[in-house]
């Protein structure tokens, strides 16, 4: 199979929820607050997903929350600096105030946005894309996200996507995600939650890449999910214990040896991107 699968993964505390009238989440697993997030699902997460990427030689993007970044040990966000480094705001702000009810301002949307690029940039390098918390978004926000400097956003969907590629907009490339189609024609996503929950079979996901494979109009599929979800259960609200929890790493890193050889970062593909539209 000669088709992209981009990797990403949303790097946010423990299962980051919606706090009604403040625009920063906390997490559903423990009381936490914007600045000093819950971490230990995130953290374990992140290191089996770099362990199995430095196995095999690939790299992925991680869009990162700049409060979860701040706790991470330096030899963690060293390995990170390997990779695709965006943005996932300060403290996974509800930007559009949807699950909230609080709308943040212009100006306390830049701020957000100025304060985790600021912690990104100093910790890592100044990071290339965006993508919002809850996939949440509107035009103005994509336009501050551009005249800070980010090159691309990833929070777009395009549903059952017949054709799929990066285009220009706001100033910025959008590298939208995807659905599709499983083994039984469902609507599937790209988000890996459902794997986790044990919902889905790696086969759905395998179905899903090929099928978009076969589609000369979709240039690449998109995969996402959040470090912490290998760890715990949104479901049974808790950390996985260990039989569980070997059958979920047991899933993903089954998934990533089947598509090891098609998987890379959005940089990666926005580089090719570049190259080809050289005169
Ligand atoms: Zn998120």
């Amino acid at each position: 199979m000669n088709h992209r699968v981009l990797l990403t993964f949303d790097v946010d505390r423990d299962w980051p929820i919606e706090k009604y009238g403040r625009m920063e989440a906390i997490s559903g697993m423990k009381d936490d607050t914007p600045d000093d997030p819950a971490i230990r699902a995130t953290a374990q997460g992140l290191e089996f997903i770099l362990d199995i990427l430095e196995e095999k030689g690939k790299r992925a993007t991680f869009f990162l929350e700049a409060a979860v970044l701040n706790k991470l040990q330096r030899d963690t966000v060293s390995r990170l600096s390997k990779h695709d480094i965006g943005c996932h705001g300060y403290a996974h702000e509800d930007f559009l105030g949807l699950g909230t009810g609080y709308t943040p301002t212009s100006e306390e949307r830049t701020n957000v946005l100025r304060t985790a690029q600021a912690i990104i940039s100093d910790r890592i390098r100044p990071p290339m894309g965006f993508r919002a918390p809850y996939l949440r978004w509107d035009r103005e926000l994509l336009r501050l996200v551009s005249n800070l400097g980010f090159q691309y956003d990833s929070s777009e969907t395009i549903k059952q996507a017949t054709a799929l590629q990066a285009y220009e907009t706001n100033g910025l490339l959008e590298v939208p995600l995807s659905t599709g189609t499983d083994m039984e024609n469902a609507i599937i996503s790209g988000y890996l939650w459902q794997l986790h929950e044990g919902k889905r079979s790696v086969d759905d996901y395998l179905y899903f890449i090929r099928n978009q494979a076969e589609n000369p109009r979709i240039e690449y599929s998109m995969l996402a999910t959040h470090p912490w979800h290998l760890y715990l259960s949104t479901g049974k609200r808790s950390y996985l214990p260990g039989d569980e929890l070997q059958r979920n790493l047991g899933a993903f890193r089954g998934l990533m040896d089947q598509i090891e050889d098609n998987v890379m970062a959005i940089d990666e593909y926005l580089t090719h991107l570049s190259e080809q539209n050289k005169p």
